[in-house]
C-alpha cells in the first residue's frame, strides 16, 4: 500500500490528510497516489529493462484521462480492449502508436478507428476478427498488424471469473487453429503477422503460469519463423497479481526472472499488458458510515459506498484490507481474524441488492454513524466497473501527488444521471 500510510492517528495519501480530502469533497471517494503508480509501473520497467519491453497499461483497469496522462508522461503505452478505451488513450494526448488492441468482440468502427490511429498491433482472437480486420485495412489501403491471441491451456489458479488461458473459454485460439491463421497471414498484403500474445487470467500469485506461457511462446516463435513469418513481439499480457490481504503479490522482479530468459532466448521484444499490479494498491475507495444495526445474530455496518462504486466482492468474492481513516485501533499487519480491540462486523453498502457487502465477518475497530472507512487496493476495476444501479452518481476521484492533490473527476449530479434521458 505504498502511497498511503497512517500518521498519529489518521490515514494519510502521500502528504494529503483522507479525512480532509473527504470533508472537502465529500464520500464516497477515490483517492489515489501519483508516486504509487509512478513506483509500481518503474518497478516493471526496470524488472524487465534486460529486454526493452513495451509496457502497456490496461486502460481497463482504470481508464481515468489524468491516470493515463500520469502512466504516459512515466513512459508506459496502453492496452485497450474497445474504442472507447482507445479514445481515452487519445483524449489523455498520448502517442497510439504502441498501442494493443486485444478483446474477442471488436466492429469493425472499432477496427477502423484503431488502423487510423496507426496502433502497435491487434490481438486477434478469431479468424472472423482476422478476415474483418484484413477487409476494413484494405478499404483504407494500410497493412493491419496482427499478433495471434493463443490460449495456451494453462491454469493459472485464479477465480473462475477471471481466468483466460484455459481450453474452452472464449479468449484466443488453440496452437492448431493459429497455425492455420498464420497460413493465412502470409498470403493477404493487407496483413503482418508481428507477434503472439498470451494472457493468462488475473490476479496471478506465482510465476509458474508465466514459465509456462514463455516456454510455449518460444517454441510457436520458431516453429512460425521456419515458416517465413517475421515475428518480432512476445505478449505476455497482464495478470500480475497485487497483495490484497498481506504480502501474497509477488515482485515484478520474481515474474522478470522467468519469463526473461525465454523471451532473450527467442530472440523478441516483449510487450506486457500490466493493469491492476499498477493501480491496484496505488488507490483507495473512502465510504462513510451511514447506519449501523444489528439483526439476525450480526452487526451490520453500513455504507454509504456500495457494489455501485466497487464490485468486486459481490462479482469475484474479493477481499479487500478495510480500516477506518481514524481509527481506535492501529491496522494490524494481519487483518484477517480475530483483533483486540476490535468487534466482528459485516461492512455493506446501501444498494438493495444481498451481494452488496465490502466483507463479512470482518474485525474492525468500532465504527459509529459518521466515521470514514477506508477500503484499500480499490484503484484497479473500482471506478471502472462503477455504475449507476440505483441510480447512485459516479463518485468524485481525487489524485494525491506529494502535498498537493486535484480532482481528477467531478462527482456526477443528479441531473447528469439523467441527461441522456428524452421523454415527451
Ligand atoms: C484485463 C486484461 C489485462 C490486464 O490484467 P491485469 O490483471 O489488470 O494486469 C491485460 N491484457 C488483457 C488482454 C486483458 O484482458
Amino acid at each position: 500500500m505504498s502511497g498511503f500510510q497512517y500518521q498519529n492517528g489518521q490515514l494519510y495519501c502521500e502528504g494529503v490528510s483522507v479525512a480532509k480530502l473527504a470533508e472537502q469533497h465529500g464520500t464516497p471517494l477515490w483517492i489515489y497516489s501519483k508516486s504509487a503508480l509512478v513506483t509500481r509501473l518503474r518497478e516493471i520497467q526496470t524488472a524487465f529493462a534486460e529486454v526493452d519491453p513495451v509496457i502497456c497499461y490496461s486502460v481497463k483497469a482504470n481508464g481515468n484521462l489524468s491516470i493515463l496522462k500520469t502512466m504516459a508522461e512515466a513512459g508506459s503505452s496502453f492496452d485497450v480492449v474497445s474504442g472507447g478505451e482507445l479514445f481515452r488513450v487519445k483524449k489523455a494526448g498520448a502517442d497510439t502508436s504502441k498501442v494493443v488492441f486485444a478483446g474477442v468482440g471488436k466492429t469493425d468502427d472499432e477496427i477502423r478507428f484503431a488502423l487510423e490511429c496507426n496502433i502497435l498491433k491487434f490481438d486477434v482472437e478469431s479468424e472472423a476478427e482476422l478476415d474483418a480486420i484484413a477487409s476494413v485495412a484494405k478499404s483504407l489501403g494500410v497493412v493491419g498488424r496482427v499478433a495471434l491471441r493463443l490460449n495456451p491451456d494453462i491454469d493459472a489458479k485464479t477465480h473462475t471469473k477471471t481466468t483466460t488461458g484455459k481450453k474452452g473459454n472464449k479468449f484466443g485460439m488453440d496452437i492448431e487453429r493459429a497455425d492455420q491463421l498464420a497460413e493465412k497471414v502470409l498470403k493477404n498484403p493487407n496483413l503482418e503477422l508481428s507477434g503472439i500474445h498470451m494472457h493468462l487470467g488475473s490476479p496471478i500469485l506465482t510465476t509458474d503460469p508465466y514459465e509456462a506461457a514463455a516456454k510455449k511462446a518460444v517454441e510457436v516463435v520458431k516453429a512460425y519463423r521456419s515458416k517465413g513469418h517475421p515475428i518480432h513481439w512476445i505478449n505476455l499480457g497482464g495478470g500480475f497479481g497485487i497483495s490484497y490481504r498481506k504480502n501474497e503479490g509477488p515482485a515484478a522482479s520474481e515474474y522478470a526472472k522467468v519469463i526473461v530468459p525465454y523471451i532473450k532466448e527467442a530472440g523478441c521484444r516483449l510487450t506486457l499488458e500490466p493493469g491492476r499490479y499498477i493501480v491496484g494498491n496505488s488507490g483507495i475507495l473512502v465510504t462513510k458510515v451511514i447506519f449501523k444495526k444489528q439483526e439476525g445474530g450480526k452487526t451490520f455496518v453500513i455504507q454509504d459506498g456500495g457494489m455501485n462504486d466497487l464490485i468486486r466482492p459481490a462479482m469475484y468474492d474479493s477481499f479487500h484490507r478495510l480500516w477506518p481513516v481514524a481509527p481506535s485501533v492501529a491496522m494490524p499487519e494481519d487483518v484477517e481474524g480475530e483483533i483486540a480491540g476490535c468487534e466482528k462486523v459485516d461492512v455493506v453498502g446501501p444498494i438493495c441488492e444481498s451481494s452488496d457487502y465490502f466483507a463479512k465477518d470482518r474485525y474492525l475497530p468500532p465504527m459509529q454513524r459518521g466515521d470514514l472507512l477506508s477500503i484499500f487496493s480499490a484503484g484497479a476495476y473500482g471506478t471502472a466497473m462503477s455504475s449507476n444501479y440505483n441510480a447512485k452518481p459516479l463518485a468524485a476521484e481525487i489524485l494525491c501527488d506529494g502535498a498537493n492533490s486535484k480532482v481528477i473527476r467531478r462527482r456526477q449530479t443528479y441531473e447528469e444521471l439523467v441527461a441522456n434521458e428524452l421523454v415527451d
